[in-house]
């Protein structure tokens, strides 16, 4: 019922010359068609030209943050209506690297999920747990108060048009993934927060894991019932291991 999703965050890794590099590599290993969404997210200065790339192939565009305002004197920010107007169909909203190095609060990613909607953007949002959360048994209520900021100022039904992304922080670019239980147990919670409000739309929403996903473990995690498909970080920028990363989501 639900269709897999891969998307690779590039974070700020990248030049013009590696970029086609990279797409040429996921072009040439991508049928036309496959039964999983892919998306990549370059640096904001690259969207353009990677979205020429991208053409019309069946991989998306999307951006890894977005200025919470819409139009003004914001001195380095890229407004949601500037990503859609370069080609972009998704937006990351909360990375735990936003949120702590550039202290992004609960308040001001639930800005940028609505944002990124009023310009029919799909914020994947991204909600996670630190070490220290975790070995203090808070994952579940840090988890529950990440999606509560967002659905509390979120119009009904907007997760719809939205996908969520567990990312555990102690998991992100550090070789230590979420075992597949530990992932499964807190996709079924983000689906079960979701289904308290409405049980259809959790049932049809992307809930994404990210943390060290390699072509190595992504299809153990990917096999759990909630996960469906992943947020890539360091893999996404190997054609390569990202081309099996997709499909191993697609086996699923
Ligand atoms: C990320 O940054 O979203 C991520 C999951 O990174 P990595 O895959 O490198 O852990």
């Amino acid at each position: 019922m639900r269709r897999p999703f891969i998307a690779g965050n590039w974070k700020m890794h990248g030049s013009r010359a590696q970029n086609a590099e990279l797409i040429e590599g996921l072009l040439l290993g991508l049928p036309g068609q496959v039964p999983v969404d892919i998306a990549v997210c370059p640096p904001d200065v690259y969207l353009w030209e990677v979205g020429r790339l991208l053409k019309d192939s069946i991989v998306k565009l999307g951006a890894q943050t977005v200025c919470a305002e819409s139009i003004g004197a914001f001195t380095g920010e890229t407004s949601a209506a500037m990503l859609k107007d370069v080609g972009c169909t998704y937006v990351i909203v909360g990375h735990s690297e936003r949120r702590t190095i550039y202290r992004e609060d609960d308040a001001l990613v639930a800005r940028k999920f609505l944002a990124a909607q009023s310009q029919s953007l799909i914020p994947i949002l991204c909600v996670g747990e630190t070490l220290e959360e975790r070995e203090k048994g808070q994952t579940m209520q840090v988890i529950s108060r990440q999606l509560k900021a967002v659905l509390d100022v979120a119009a009904p039904g907007a997760l719809q048009q939205a996908v969520v992304a567990y990312e555990p922080v102690w998991a992100i670019g550090t070789g230590k993934n979420a075992t597949p239980e530990q992932a499964q147990e807190v996709h079924a919670h983000i689906r079960a927060e979701v289904a308290a409000r409405d049980a259809n739309i959790a049932a049809r929403l992307q809930v994404l894991y990210g943390g060290s996903v390699k072509a190595g473990n992504a299809k153990e995690i990917f096999a759990m019932p909630d996960v469906d498909g992943g947020l890539i970080g360091g893999a996404a920028l190997k054609a390569d291991e990202f081309l099996k990363i997709c499909a191993a989501a697609q086996a699923h």
